[in-house]
């Protein structure tokens, strides 16, 4: 297994349309494992394949909340196949959006329909954070963040802020200068 580096944005891979996988295979069934360990050390709770340069339908999660704990989960061609009328805030944050946290609002309940890691296909259901999580990564996969679904100015904003701290990073380790240290306490980014 390998860790992988995360893209940030605005880098162009996370806008792209990820293409299906023919079959859980034993090119896929490494990168889902690679995505877990990166998913982990970063840490987050939810992974899409963009979000390590692959332009892949694959998204790998693991919540463990007091009210949710999934285990590891792999999904292959995801596909919401039923979404609540009944709709859900949550405050979002993205491993590919560092640093950044808004509401966005999600059907609350969805049914998905995937391949898991045996290539078998499973249909799950999902409610609560875990709902939210995998609408999250399914939209990775269609080159949609969650700063598309808010204001245009505030998406303006953080986008103009990432920038100016991917360029401070730049400049610091150019320097030798040791990085910042993150702000810790926040909801899980996905
Ligand atoms: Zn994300």
């Amino acid at each position: 297994m390998a860790l992988k580096t995360i893209p940030t944005a605005p880098d162009p891979r996370l806008k792209k349309k990820s293409k299906p996988v023919a079959s859980v295979d034993a090119e896929v069934r490494p990168l889902m494992d690679d995505m877990l360990e990166t998913m982990y050390a970063a840490p987050g709770i939810g992974l899409a394949a963009p979000q390590v340069g692959v332009l892949k339908r694959v998204i790998v999660l693991d919540i463990d909340r007091e009210d949710v704990k999934t285990g590891p989960l792999f999904l292959a061609n995801p596909e919401i196949i039923e979404a609540s009328d009944e709709d859900v805030t949550y405050e979002e944050g993205c491993l590919s959006v560092p640093e950044h946290y808004s509401d966005v609002v999600r059907p609350a309940r969805v049914k998905v329909r995937y391949l898991d890691r045996d290539g078998k296909k499973q249909e799950m259901a999902c409610e609560g954070l875990l709902a939210t999580c995998v609408q999250h990564e399914i939209d990775h996969l269609d080159g949609i963040l969650f700063i598309d679904h808010i204001s245009a100015l505030k998406r303006n904003m953080i986008l103009r802020k990432l920038l100016k701290a991917r360029k401070e990073k730049e400049r610091d380790e150019a320097e030798g200068k040791a990085p910042a240290a993150k702000a810790k306490d926040h909801a899980p980014a996905l």
